[in-house]
């Protein structure tokens, strides 16, 4: 294919493939130590993978206070639905908080960032901490007590947003938008409208981002592999499996327990009727482009009120992201470990509940929960250039949590309808008259 045809995502793998294959070459033959090599990482593959990555870092914080304040806003209209909504959000809560607690098992059981040579993490260490995000963050404090708690209430949100301090950012947001539903409807649209051109445009500028992945990508990977050669690539082989085997478990297991003793429905029959969506899902990589296929589907194939539907599928495909939350926290783990960054128990779980904010504010779009990643990583304090070790293979995940994402709405649609009374098994049409199949 020419470049012009060629997908974004191809087109970041072949950047990846030949940025892994010219710095292994050059590792390999010439050596790290090579002046050509230094040269080389220091003036051409080094900025150019600066650019792409600061270009991310950019949008983190006007993306995150954005998309949480909107969001928050946004749940004034559930007051309406009252009860309904807070169990829609509990439910979201609680499963995204499943997903991410199999995915840090799998990730502690495996511990894929370990499987680097110490002599290499701390080459690693030296090579990439000097980053300023890590920096800043290196000087926050690791102890998890009474103190962190009260230390989440920023007391500038300008200084958070400068020092990238993603809590104080999400607490601003939340009240924010709090507050924002409680004066007066004609006082808060035009806030409104301006926060929904802001979260549009963050999103605009990560698109235009990702465009130069391809050579952002293919800088940084050379970048890994003319220093550090085959070392990084295994653990980051075994880092895909986790999240490939996290997001296969908490589809086999968690949805079909749920369906079953939750629904009341049999999860052969579920997933034989959702399918199309799944598909949509898995080959868009966006929530958003497949809502009205998973709609249509919900409704028509599994026979959900479309009262339920309307309402817990759109609010779902923004904010219920059960693959997201499981691909965050072991993302942040597996690259904590591979840099050697210790984390206490009260940390590993401080990045759970990250993961599944985090998870909550990301767009449902292809590589949306990326500049939220970034953003915890830097306040664990692991250097953002790690997320130059996964992006080149984050297509294939990006796909595979996108169908756990929509699949984990839809599962939360029946829930929500079975627990109001208004649908039992009964109501699933027979089959042969499904939308949306081929
Ligand atoms: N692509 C995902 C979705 O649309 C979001 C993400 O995890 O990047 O659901």
């Amino acid at each position: 294919p020419t470049g012009k045809s060629m997908p974004l995502h191809t087109k970041i793998l072949v950047g990846l493939v030949v940025g892994a294959v010219l710095g292994l070459a050059l590792k390999l033959t010439l050596g790290a130590e090579h002046e050509a090599v230094k040269v080389l990482n220091r003036y051409v593959a080094g900025p150019l993978g600066q650019i792409f990555l600061r270009l991310l870092f950019m949008v983190v914080i006007p993306l995150v206070f954005a998309s949480i304040a909107l969001g928050v806003a946004s749940l004034g209209d559930l007051k309406r639905v009252g009860r309904i909504g807070l169990k829609t959000l509990v439910f979201f809560f609680v499963t995204m908080l499943i997903s991410a607690s199999i995915g840090l098992g799998l990730v502690q059981l495996l511990r894929p960032g370990t499987r680097i040579s110490p002599e290499t993490r701390t080459e690693l260490m030296a090579t990439y901490a000097s980053d300023a995000a890590s920096k800043v963050v290196a000087s926050q404090q690791s102890t998890f007590g009474i103190e962190t708690f009260v230390s989440i209430i920023p007391r500038n949100p300008v200084a958070s947003a400068a020092n990238l301090d993603l809590l104080g950012i999400i607490f601003f947001g939340i009240i924010f938008g709090v507050a924002l539903t409680m004066i007066h409807p004609e006082r808060a649209r035009p806030m409104i409208g301006v926060l929904e051109a802001l979260n549009d445009i963050v999103i605009k500028i990560v698109e235009i981002a990702m465009k130069l992945a391809p050579i952002g990508v293919g800088a940084l990977v050379f970048g890994v592999t003319s220093r550090f050669g085959w070392a990084l690539l295994k653990p980051l082989a075994v880092y895909v499996v986790v999240v490939l085997t996290g997001l296969l478990l908490h589809t086999i297991i968690t949805f079909p327990l749920i369906l079953r003793f939750m629904v009341g429905l049999s999860p052969v029959t579920f997933f034989s009727r959702v399918k199309a969506a799944l598909v949509t899902a898995f080959s868009t990589s966006s929530s958003n482009a497949t809502l009205p296929t998973s709609i249509a589907v919900v409704e028509q194939n599994l026979g959900v009120p479309s009262k339920v539907v309307g309402f817990v599928l759109p609010l779902g495909a923004t904010m219920n992201m059960n693959g997201t939350s499981l691909f965050e926290g072991v993302t942040v783990i597996f690259l904590a470990q591979a840099f050697g960054v210790t984390l206490d128990v009260g940390q590993q779980a401080l990045i759970m509940l990250m993961a599944v904010i985090t998870a909550l504010g990301a767009a449902g779009v292809p590589g949306g929960s990326i500049p939220l990643l970034v953003g915890v990583l830097a306040m664990f304090g692991v250097p953002g250039e790690g997320i130059a070790l996964i992006l080149g293979v984050d297509r294939i995940l990006d796909m595979s949590r996108t169908v756990v994402n929509v699949a984990g709405d839809q599962v939360a649609a029946l829930y929500i309808a079975k627990s109001e009374g208004l649908w039992t098994a009964a109501s699933v049409p027979p089959a042969g008259v499904q939308a949306g199949a081929g």
